[in-house]
């Protein structure tokens, strides 16, 4: 038999098992600036690698490694809504079941498109669900009918739904109840123009739908994703990069890409819990004394060091990995169940107490205010 790319990789053991209490760095593939993304993110836990190359560089990836790494490869296609004749982004289908430009001695498209994922060396294949439209149950039922068709012990099913999905109590128990008999990781990403869980009860919402489920993993988030995996999620990835940390709806182009003019360095507070700006950072400590940060990149320099260049850019990325990876350190290194969640909360409620304190020494009460999510994170209703 001919030898195929991705053969020698062992996968004696299904994606539930590999994929377990991972935190992964979810990241663009790009290395035109600075140290690779891949290679600062891959010192951890594993990667999902997002953009264009990213396959290659799974595959690449792979060939180099000493161990195994855990890596997916995000497919990307949010860009276009799903519908219940297309749930799938698959060059060469056009419609219902998208596989019927294939010959019957064929793959089917979206097997095919799973294969060739696991052959570039991702430890498991993740569908290339187009964007769902709140409420669009239809398109939810067309993606579980299509999945249940492709090996669950190798295949995601990808989840990018729209926020509004969160907001509706009907529309979560559709969702559980529909994805209740889907023996699939199922991998929700959430979408929004701006944080998905901004909006009143998103929190909440999202807690429900994974708690609700088995073999459920939050993607391509924040923060968010050490509370669902606090929660029962099997696994999470937390974006690098501002726009690996949520979905962005079509037609709303998605941040603007990053040009040698166009930089917005993102800084992750560790005593606040909350990505800020550089420049809205520098702002609002004002006069007070720089806050110092003693991970494993800073090494006690200053917090408002970083500027809107890519050189800075590139470090905060690693300064916010190295940041949140003592608490997932935490957090699985805790017993799953009430034990994991209270030393999350622990964790949350420090970070409302460090923005209490912040505001007395600035001398303002509307300074660093506590955000929605951190509040419900530290255990206070959504
Ligand atoms: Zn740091």
């Amino acid at each position: 038999m001919t030898q195929q790319p991705g053969d020698h990789l062992p996968r004696t053991r299904p994606a539930w098992e590999l994929l377990k209490d991972k935190i992964l760095v979810h990241t663009r593939t790009g290395i035109r600036y600075g140290k690779s993304p891949v290679l600062a993110a891959g010192e951890h836990d594993g990667i999902i690698l997002c953009g264009a190359g990213a396959l290659t560089t799974a595959d690449a990836l792979h060939r180099q490694a000493v161990e195994p790494w855990t890596v997916l490869v995000d497919p990307n296609c949010y860009d276009q809504l799903a519908t219940a004749d297309a749930p799938f982004h698959l060059p060469g289908a056009h419609h219902h079941g998208q596989g019927s430009l294939f010959e019957d001695d064929e793959p089917d498209p979206l097997g095919f498109d799973q294969t060739v994922q696991l052959r570039r060396g991702a430890t498991a294949g993740l569908t290339p669900t187009r964007y769902i439209p709140g409420g669009d149950r239809r398109a939810v039922r067309a993606a579980v009918r299509a999945v249940l068709d492709l090996d669950a012990e190798q295949t995601i099913l990808t989840l990018p739904l729209d926020h509004r999905w969160l907001r509706s109590s009907d529309d979560l128990d559709f969702l559980v109840t529909t994805l209740a008999d889907v023996p699939h990781i199922k991998g929700i990403a959430l979408g929004a123009a701006a944080n998905p869980l901004a909006t009143k009860g998103t929190v909440a919402g999202l807690r429900r739908l994974i708690t609700g489920l088995d073999r459920v993993a939050l993607l391509r988030t924040d923060l968010a994703g050490l509370d669902a995996y606090a929660h029962g999620a099997l696994f999470a990835s937390i974006g690098m990069q501002t726009s690996m940390r949520h979905v962005s709806p079509p037609g709303t182009g998605g941040p603007p890409r990053p040009t040698d003019r166009n930089v917005t360095t993102v800084v992750l507070h560790p005593q606040l819990m909350d990505y800020f700006t550089c420049d809205v950072l520098k702002d609002r400590y004002g006069n007070l004394p720089a806050p110092l940060c003693h991970c494993g990149v800073c090494c006690g320099r200053s917090l408002l060091r970083f500027d809107h260049d890519r050189t800075d850019q590139e470090e905060a990325n690693r300064h916010n990995i190295a940041t949140w990876l003592p608490w997932a350190d935490d957090l699985q290194r805790t017993t799953a169940g009430a034990e994991r969640v209270e030393v999350w909360r622990r964790l949350c409620r420090d970070a409302v107490m460090a923005r209490q304190e912040l505001r007395h020494e600035l001398g303002d009460p509307s300074a660093f205010e506590t955000p929605r999510w951190l509040k419900t994170w530290a255990g206070e209703p959504d």
